[in-house]
């Protein structure tokens, strides 16, 4: 059974505190300070034993790249990223897992590029450069395909994948309506399927992700994340990298956001990485409606109140996303961490619709989503007036 204060490698998210990487001054200036990637903190968040690679992918700059960082790891040959046995699945426990999240990563290479309109995050979901994640988070939606312990698998032609949005966003021309996911550019979620912050622990395609992005005037590039990673600071992304901190109430996070940085450390980097060129925007997700949720969130919107700069809140804007759970996942995370679900699972206002990949989605009744999504705008206009919601969904 999962408790935060008894996860394996610490699930308290306490793993990468500033704290624990002396990094206050070096985050104000971080072409001079030691990487995060090179840490020991690092190295506990993604210790490396085993890499499975497609021949083709390993053989690439940049799975040279991965293997080089990784130099002990053993090297497996596989002929495909897709369906590693033992790697993507549910079987074994969730001390495998995390070791299987930690331990081991795959290159491959990313057969189809297919950008998809979305309208709501961003105008477009572009072709991630990876797929899947180191952290464990209850509710995330990413290894359901996969099966929980799936680890990062790093798509290695992020040079193809990088020509695939140019052409793209050549092709729209310049945006001419303004939207709620911009005013002016269109925005490319480039993390649809991982954390890019955690990427860019294991090789440079976040990196070239945000200076490919630098050279579009049309365009921005849009990552949620849950993980502060400072190395980020360095990259220049003139304005046009967006990074949105998911954030939710403290206690939330503790039971549920498995191996990620602490919400406050999410929160005390904005200024930061405004200063360093990105546009910092903020996702409010998922919103879990359980008893005494509306005093969390009134406590953390007081604390983004009181502790962000003003030049913060003159550019910030949030995404509201109400929690979506699965089945699957439910039965998945009873194995593992039952007091997640008490949160998460809540059949008495929640109902079920399937999904088109045949999975069963549990939403909150339109009712109570409707009053819940309310609920939290008025605490937002009341408690950080000047955080635009761009959508609540
Ligand atoms: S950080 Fe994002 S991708 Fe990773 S486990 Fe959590 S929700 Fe999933």
């Amino acid at each position: 059974m999962h408790d935060p204060s008894t996860a394996p490698d610490d699930g308290s998210g306490t793993l990468f505190g500033l704290d624990a990487l002396a990094s206050g001054p070096a985050a104000a200036a971080p072409a001079a300070g030691p990487l995060l990637r090179d840490s020991a903190a690092a190295r506990r968040l993604l210790p490396v034993r085993e890499i499975h690679a497609e021949p083709a992918a390993a053989a690439s700059p940049r799975g040279r790249q991965v293997l080089a960082r990784f130099p002990d790891a053993r090297v497996v040959e596989v002929d495909s990223h897709w369906g590693i046995p033992g790697l993507h699945g549910n079987e074994g426990n969730v001390e495998r897992w995390v070791r299987v999240k930690g331990e081991t990563l795959v290159l491959g290479e990313r057969k189809t590029l297919t950008t998809r309109p979305n309208g709501r995050s961003a105008d477009w979901i572009a072709p991630g450069a990876s797929n899947g994640c180191a952290m464990a988070c209850a509710y995330c939606y990413v290894p359901r395909r996969k099966g929980y312990a799936n680890p990062v698998t790093v798509f290695t032609n992020i040079d193809r994948i990088i020509a695939h949005l140019g052409r793209h966003i050549a092709r729209q021309g310049p945006k001419r309506e303004p939207n709620q996911c911009d005013a002016d550019a269109w925005v490319y979620d480039v993390g649809e399927n991982g954390d890019c912050s955690v990427d860019a622990l294991i090789c440079d395609n976040t990196a070239d992700l945000v200076h490919a992005f630098r050279q579009w005037p049309t365009a921005k590039a849009s990552f949620a994340t849950k993980f502060v990673n400072p190395d980020l600071l360095a990259l220049d992304p003139r304005g046009r990298t967006r990074i949105r901190f998911s954030l939710m109430p403290p206690d939330d996070s503790r039971l549920l956001d498995v191996r990620t940085s602490p919400v406050a450390e999410r929160i005390a980097a904005a200024g930061d990485f405004l200063d360093a060129g990105y546009e910092v925007h903020f996702n409010l997700s998922p919103v879990v409606v359980r008893p005494g949720w509306e005093d969390a969130w009134t406590e953390l919107l007081r604390h983004l109140d009181d502790v962000l700069p003003d030049r913060v809140k003159r550019q910030a804007a949030a995404e509201v996303i109400m929690l979506t759970h699965n089945r699957d996942l439910h039965q998945v995370n009873l194995g593992w961490h039952p007091r997640a679900e008490e949160a998460l699972w809540r059949p008495e206002i929640q109902q079920a619709k399937r999904s088109e990949s045949g999975g069963l989605n549990v939403r909150y009744r339109v009712d109570v989503k409707a009053e819940a999504v309310a609920r939290l705008r008025a605490l937002v206009a009341d408690h950080t007036p000047w955080l635009r919601i761009r959508y609540a969904f």
